[in-house]
């Protein structure tokens, strides 16, 4: 085992502090990975104000996570030392259940061991990526593609993954409409991934204030919710809406938005039921579905596509100590559109 600097979540109510956490020493199939940068998703935020459940404090997190391969064990093949890499929401899986066997590791069927919060096979609680060093199994290690900018890079491995996921698997692309909910850290992702899939994209936020910034993500259209008329406007209009947001809507009325056969995937998570009158899915014959991150080979390919379209998130890179203002700016939707930590700020 070895020491690194960290911040961690000393409770539910209590600031995040400097600190440091345990590494277990490289096994052979790890990697040891230096840390440059880890983004703040808004999960993190729900994990450590206790919203989705117990927590074991004091708790590090952050799943989105960039640096360099600085240690490779005697079986690693797939990365060598000086590699550029990142982290996404997990680090292991049981690899044989038919979730894990169809490249779907985030469904596996025996719980995969999230990057922070998650009892590891060696039954210590993994801690996350604000952080300056973590060692992970290879294989759940991606490689980071040059043509993305080093620091803009990490939110790519959960809001990136878990927005191009859902629209590949209900095929967002040319001549289909799909709108996106919520213009955070995940929907920006959404847009700048759909535009790219070649759909027509709407955004919904609650204000017009981000309009220009959608438009030049690449939507075509941008409405705000809190005007009653777009819910009149767009009805049956959607293929597929995305719904990012963190806090709980009123979800009839956006699946009203949905033509025939369309499809509003929920990755938002909010701890409350999001309660759904089935008479609103009985017309135009609607599915309301969610999804969870995306798997590893489906990670890698997510990275791949975003270098080639020259996709990357929108970044506000700060130091650790900034950290809780960052927090207290994503809840309140002030966020142009993903906190990064600039992880030099902890050595
Ligand atoms: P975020 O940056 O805070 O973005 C959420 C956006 O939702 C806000 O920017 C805001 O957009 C909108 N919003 C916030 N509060 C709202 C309210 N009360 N009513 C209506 N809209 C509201 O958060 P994020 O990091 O993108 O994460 C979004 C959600 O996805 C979180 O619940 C997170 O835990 C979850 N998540 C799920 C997965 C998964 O695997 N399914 C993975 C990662 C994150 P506007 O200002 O544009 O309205
Ligand atoms: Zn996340
Ligand atoms: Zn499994």
């Amino acid at each position: 085992m070895f020491t690194v600097n960290a911040i961690a979540a000393p409770s539910a109510t209590d600031p995040l502090v400097r600190t440091t956490v345990e590494r277990r020493d490289p096994g052979p199939r790890d990697v040891l990975i230096e840390i440059s940068y880890a983004g703040i998703c808004h999960s993190d935020i729900h994990t450590v104000r206790g919203e989705w459940g117990e927590v074991p404090y004091p708790l590090t997190v952050g799943h989105e996570i960039v640096g360099h391969v600085t240690k490779v064990g005697a079986e690693v093949t797939r990365h060598r030392v000086g590699d550029r890499v990142g982290v996404g929401c997990m680090v292991n899986s049981c690899r044989e259940c038919a979730n894990c066997r169809a490249g779907q590791e985030q469904y596996c069927l025996n719980g995969n061991v999230g990057t922070y919060a998650s009892t590891d096979r060696d039954g210590t609680v993994t801690q996350g990526g604000y952080s300056t060093h973590i060692v992970v199994d290879e294989d759940f290690v991606l490689r980071v593609p040059e043509a993305i900018p080093h620091e803009a890079a990490a939110p790519l491995l959960c809001a990136g993954i878990t927005t191009y996921s859902p629209l590949a698997h209900w095929k967002a692309g040319p001549g289909r409409k799909v709108a996106v909910v919520g213009m955070g850290g995940l929907g920006h992702m959404a847009v700048k991934i759909a535009v790219a899939m070649g759909a027509e994209v709407t955004v919904l936020s609650q204000t017009l204030g981000k309009k220009d910034d959608g438009l030049r993500f690449g939507a075509e259209h941008y409405h705000a919710t809190s005007d009653p008329a777009t819910f009149e406007a767009l009805a049956d209009t959607f293929d597929l809406i995305v719904n990012t947001v963190s806090a709980p809507i009123d979800v009839n009325a956006y699946l009203r938005l949905l033509r025939l056969d369309g499809t509003m995937v929920n990755v938002g998570a909010p701890p409350e039921p999001l309660p759904v009158k089935v008479f609103t899915l009985f017309s135009n014959r609607r599915s309301f579905a969610g999804s969870s991150i995306g798997g590893i080979a489906e990670t890698q390919e997510m990275l791949d596509f975003c270098a080639e379209h020259g996709i990357a998130p929108e970044i506000e890179l700060i130091d650790a100590d900034r950290v809780n203002e960052a927090y207290e700016r994503v809840l309140t939707s002030d966020v142009r559109y993903r906190f990064v930590i600039d992880v030099d700020s902890l050595r």
